[in-house]
């Protein structure tokens, strides 16, 4: 037990790190893959067109999420249904005027409210759901989300022009009367135009539900919503430079390394990891999101999005690999270590055995997805990945049963139309 409690106490896990410099800006890129997954390509966004920064490329259906713009000068080389892929291409002359044309917004003079704005906001490739999210009170939540993610403090103290840019926009969309700022209760800020609370700063008090429970004293109490800081930079980011959403801030880090850049959206990895000097070797892992949370990558040309918090190196031999088929001992540490007061040992058993019905019964939903558990397990058991997929396939089964209800209903109502018809006919004959 006092091992388990050293564990979680670990250092690493403590989410202040000093780290006060503005972001350095990230490399050029000569070649993007843009997540487009869910969008729409716009007419004419095919293989071999030619791109200009902020050119539409796609259309999300839903009015929360953001279209796709294009961050850079290129040639579309390949378009699948989850990306867009452009190589860098020196622009003729003509690109360069379509590019000098986009027409800039003053999002801090528009006026714009509400559902308008909201619809602005997305026509400039900004996620609206979370930050218009409809509630009496919005927490934004300013910490570092994972252990070794170190961009919130600088957010906070040497970007509070972005900041600030993104509340006064932020004011004109949300349908809260209370914003409240969450910043770790050591983080001595001066920022005047907002309410501030101060909240525990060891991870997994980052975790969104918990930032929650720190500020309110509740559990997931009502009209309550919570965003994250990365949202509100991004708003403001948009607010001051008048154009479309193309880059994001992102913790680039190893062992050795650690940095915080602006990178364009859709960036390689192995771009990225060459231009931080972080040099990666046979064994290691790689890690996009942070290193509790997030998942691991395959290859370098897979890229990042507007959003994703860090990229990680993983050395070989610093943690034991995760077993896939090693079997859970029941040492109860992750039941020790949950903050969601779940049983993980049992949750991914039940996964891991396709028993996924059975983990409605054992609240899957309350898993706040800290990875805790499968930090702490020592059969090095994949917990949070086991988790993660019984969700989904819940989720997958849940989908069918809505489509066949809804299929049900379509026939019923068809059957009903159909009747006096056949009523009709058969009087008639
Ligand atoms: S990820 Fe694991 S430790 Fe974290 S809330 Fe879910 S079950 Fe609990
Ligand atoms: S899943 Fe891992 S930490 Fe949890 S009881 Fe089993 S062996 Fe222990």
């Amino acid at each position: 037990m006092k091992e388990l409690f050293q564990i979680i106490q670990d250092p690493r896990f403590h989410l202040l790190y000093g780290v006060t410099q503005r972001f350095s800006a990230g490399p050029q890129p000569q070649r993007v893959r843009l997540n487009r997954e869910g969008c729409k390509l716009v007419e004419g966004v095919t293989k071999r067109a030619s791109v200009h920064p902020n050119m539409r490329l796609a259309v999300h259906p839903n009015p929360g999420k953001g279209d796709k713009f294009s961050p850079i000068f290129g040639k579309i080389t390949d378009v699948s249904e989850r990306s867009i892929f452009i190589d860098y291409i020196e622009p003729d002359e003509e690109l360069r005027s379509a590019a000098a044309a986009v027409k800039k917004v003053d999002l801090l003079a528009a006026p714009e409210q509400g559902q308008e704005l909201a619809a602005l906001l997305k026509s400039l490739g900004l996620n609206t759901r979370s930050l218009g999210q409809d509630c009496s009170t919005l927490i934004i939540n300013g910490l570092n989300p994972d252990p070794g993610v170190t961009w919130a403090e600088p957010m906070l103290l040497a970007h509070q022009e972005t900041i600030r840019a993104g509340l006064k926009v932020l004011r004109r969309l949300s349908p809260a009367n209370r914003i409240i700022l969450a910043v770790p209760k050591e983080l001595n800020l001066h920022l005047t135009d907002i309410e501030i609370a101060h909240v525990p700063a060891h991870y997994p008090a980052s975790i969104n539900a918990l930032v929650v429970k720190a500020v309110t004293g509740k559990e997931n109490p009502k009209d309550v919503g919570i965003v994250g800081l990365h949202n509100l930079w991004s708003l403001g980011h948009v607010a001051r430079t008048g154009l479309p959403l193309t880059e994001t801030v992102v913790t680039l880090g190893s062992l050795e390394h650690s940095g915080n850049y602006i990178v364009y959206d859709g960036s390689l990895i192995g771009d990225l990891l060459e231009f931080a000097h972080i040099p990666l070797h046979t064994g290691d892992t790689l890690v996009r999101g942070g290193p509790l949370r997030g998942e691991s990558v395959d290859k370098l040309s897979r890229s990042i999005t507007c959003g994703t918090p860090s990229v990680f190196v993983v050395e070989a031999g610093t943690i034991p690999p995760m077993e896939g088929h090693s079997p859970c001992i029941n040492c109860g540490a992750c039941v020790l270590a949950c903050p969601a007061r779940l049983s993980p040992s049992i949750l991914s058993r039940n996964a891991e055995f396709a028993l996924h019905d059975r983990n409605t019964a054992e609240h899957i939903t309350s898993c706040l997805e800290c990875g805790l558990c499968g930090y702490v397990c020592i059969a090095r058991r994949p917990v949070l990945q086991y988790i993660r997929l019984s969700k989904y396939k819940l989720a997958q089964a849940a989908e069918a049963r809505r489509c066949l209800e809804s299929r049900r209903t379509i026939e019923a109502s068809c059957t009903i139309a159909a009747q006096p018809e056949s009523a009709e006919a058969q009087g008639g004959k």
